[in-house]
């Protein structure tokens, strides 16, 4: 548990100094001592210099994971894109590629792409040398992922992937396991490694996408449920008899906010041509009606993120996806729904910002989990 906790802060906060790691593990000072030692010797470990204090003096040493000992890779594929990152041990990016593509029209062709790019990152990086294999793959998908089974829940969200087993495929492609992972949960895993969230242990990452899905840190863990369907928050019904939705249940919040619904509505008054592109266009521009939608499918995502708020008490609630801009009404209208329908003791302590990794938060979040994994004891 020692050896875990400094190892995570390692990967997270690198280059870091020994009495940092000790205050923000709330570990002693002498389980600190010999862990390092344990891991130095171990070589998973090294010791570097830092900027001397005002350019002057004897520098601070600090620590940081060896770097030179494999790499990892981690994979987000959305429903128009896929992104590829290769990193170090300690996290840090050695390649990154993110390319536009529809992963929903057939499962087969997305996996073959994403496993042949990712095999042409890894050949460029060993640049004829010797990389070895990653020594974890972590994959994103939008979906959950039953836990039992390590699935896929097809039929909910990808239309093309009914009956294909992706974990699967991919080890099958690639020639080792791979761990498949929830974008959201990924996102909120970003968000808390390398963006927004750093040191906060309580927090929800809520992704407003052609779905609408959260991913929960909770105690500095990510929670998933019994069965790996936690923060499904976009299959909560807001309207009785509103329409049906994907799931097979009818009202959910996501049939009224999310992309898929912002369209509907916009095409009717706007043209049929409207892209997601545009309709973000739109409403930087001002346009009264899309700024309109925007703010009310915030408010409709407010109240949700506000009931699960008033359950878990976080002290953080990070908004990402296309749609939403930091200022802007969609996350306006969220901040002021949860001020709105939360107790005020907990709306007092509670934060409601945009991300910071913005479309990268999920491909970072695949990155640190993959990097968790390699450097687990
Ligand atoms: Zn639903």
């Amino acid at each position: 548990m020692s050896r875990r906790l400094v190892l995570e802060e390692l990967i997270r906060s690198a280059p870091i100094s020994q009495a940092d790691v000790v205050r923000r593990t709330g570990l002693s000072r002498a389980t600190v001592a010999s862990v390092v030692t344990e891991l130095t010797a171990e070589g998973r470990l090294v010791t570097v210099d830092g900027p001397a204090p005002n350019g002057r003096g004897r520098p601070p040493r600090l620590l940081q994971p060896h770097a030179g000992s494999g790499v990892v890779a981690g994979l987000d594929l959305g429903h128009s894109h896929l992104a590829i990152a290769v990193a170090d041990l300690t996290g840090t990016l050695l390649a990154e590629t993110r390319t536009p593509m529809n992963i929903d029209a057939s499962a087969d062709a997305a996996i073959d792409t994403a496993v042949t790019s990712l095999q042409k990152m890894l050949g460029e990086l060993a640049a004829g040398g010797e990389l070895g294999a990653p020594k974890s793959i972590v994959i994103g998908v939008p979906g959950p992922i039953d836990s039992t089974t390590g699935q896929l829940r097809s039929g909910t969200v990808l239309s093309g992937w009914v009956g294909v087993q992706p974990a699967e495929e991919f080890s099958r492609r690639l020639g080792q396991p791979v761990v498949l992972e929830n974008d959201a949960n990924l996102g909120a895993i970003g968000e808390y490694t390398y963006g927004r969230g750093r040191g906060i242990d309580n927090l929800l990452y809520v992704k407003v996408s052609s779905g609408i899905g959260a991913g929960m840190i909770l105690n500095g863990e990510l929670y998933r449920g019994s069965r790996g369907t936690a923060g499904e928050i976009g299959h909560v019904q807001v309207s009785e008899d509103g329409p049906l939705c994907r799931c097979g249940s009818r009202g959910c919040l996501e049939t009224q906010s999310s992309a898929e619904a912002a369209l509907a509505l916009l095409r009717q008054t706007h043209g049929p041509q409207m892209t997601l592109e545009d309709a973000i266009a739109i409403v930087r521009a001002g346009d009264p009606g899309a700024v309109r939608l925007f703010t009310d499918m915030g408010t409709a995502i407010g109240r949700v993120v506000a009931a699960v708020s008033a359950n878990l008490d976080p002290q953080l609630v990070v908004v990402g996806g296309p749609m939403v801009d930091d200022p802007g009404p969609l996350l306006a209208g969220i901040t002021a729904a949860v001020r709105r329908y939360t107790q005020p003791y907990v709306s007092s302590q509670l934060v409601v910002a945009g991300g910071q990794l913005h479309q990268r938060a999920g491909l970072l979040g695949a990155v640190a989990m993959a990097t968790q994994l390699a450097t687990a004891p």
